[in-house]
């Protein structure tokens, strides 16, 4: 399983050319940086003869429902700590934990205030004692093995590109990508969330020099989809046939061409745009977007 995605050309924009790398065609279901930040994990817990996985989200989290998909394919079990109590009387009502449950995952499902224990020594211990066997991975998959499974995503075909840009959560894989990076490389990750000390907690991970965090595009913060951003990416989609995910890769393409048409971009002219996948994601997002009356994403 060493899945390659494929980059392809989209537009030159103000001198400012843009090329795509498909994360998205590895799987149509799931994120294409989740399964770079899984990749050694899983082969660890397989060396290991670990009984299964177990891991933390939200109830439209891209993490679960990857972790949920990798694990069944290699005969590994899960577990999903969901954020959110309310969602134990809902399942139905969010695509991805329905897709969690098809491939066999068992969902237990946490008040806001314990789940923001999860990083916790005791929290940890009570959850290694409950499942033993099962290897641990923290929220959204950003440790160690994960940095390492992004910081092979560029290859010799990347050489050329000047400007490598990527959407970022926990900046689990921007760090990753950018120890990959060559020295006349520049990454650029572009947040979906506002935090303020995201750019310190990346600076743990990469403390490198070669990336830059742009945090003027979180439209509102994460998971909020303005009409102006459901727009884009309609629009998007119809230009270039390509879908958009309104979480991480919309906002980010968003972002790079805002800043292109306004003349405000910094960095180089040979752009690699990671398409990180997290097309799961739409589904729960028109639902949110129908209870609304808002138009919905094509
Ligand atoms: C999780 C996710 C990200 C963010 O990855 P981090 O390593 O947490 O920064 C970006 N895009 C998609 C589609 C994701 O699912």
């Amino acid at each position: 399983m060493n899945k390659k995605a494929t980059n392809q050309y989209l537009t030159t924009l103000n001198g400012i050319r843009l090329t795509l790398k498909r994360g998205d065609l590895l799987d149509p279901m799931v994120s294409g940086n989740k399964y770079w930040k899984l990749k050694y994990n899983l082969r660890e817990a397989q060396v290991q003869n670990d009984l299964g996985v177990l891991t933390f989200g939200g109830a439209f989290s891209n993490h679960l429902a990857e972790t949920a998909a990798a694990t069944a394919a290699m005969g590994l079990r899960s577990v999903g700590i969901v954020r959110g109590e309310e969602w134990a009387q809902k399942e139905n009502q969010s695509p991805t934990l329905q897709f969690c449950k098809q491939k066999g995952m068992s969902l237990r499902y946490l008040s806001r205030s314990d789940y923001r224990q999860k990083e916790t020594t005791a929290f940890l211990q009570h959850y290694q004692k409950t499942y033993p066997g099962y290897r641990l991975l923290p929220e959204g998959g950003t440790n160690p093995l994960a940095l390492q499974g992004c910081a092979e995503v560029l290859d010799e075909n990347d050489h050329p590109f000047d400007t490598i840009c990527t959407p970022v959560g926990t900046g689990g894989t921007l760090a990753g990508l950018a120890m990959g990076g060559r020295t006349n490389q520049q990454f650029v990750g572009f947040s979906v969330l506002k935090n303020e000390g995201l750019n310190t907690q990346i600076k743990k991970l990469n403390p490198n020099t070669n990336w830059t965090l742009n945090t003027d595009y979180p439209l509102g913060g994460y998971a909020k989809t303005p009409p102006e951003l459901i727009e884009f990416i309609n629009d998007f989609k119809k230009k270039f046939t390509i879908p958009l995910d309104p979480i991480y890769t919309g906002k980010m393409l968003f972002g790079i061409f805002d800043l292109i048409n306004k003349g405000l971009w910094r960095w180089g002219n040979n752009v690699l745009v990671v398409h990180t996948g997290g097309l799961q994601g739409i589904a729960g997002v028109n639902q949110r977007l129908a209870q609304k009356g808002a138009t919905l994403l094509d």
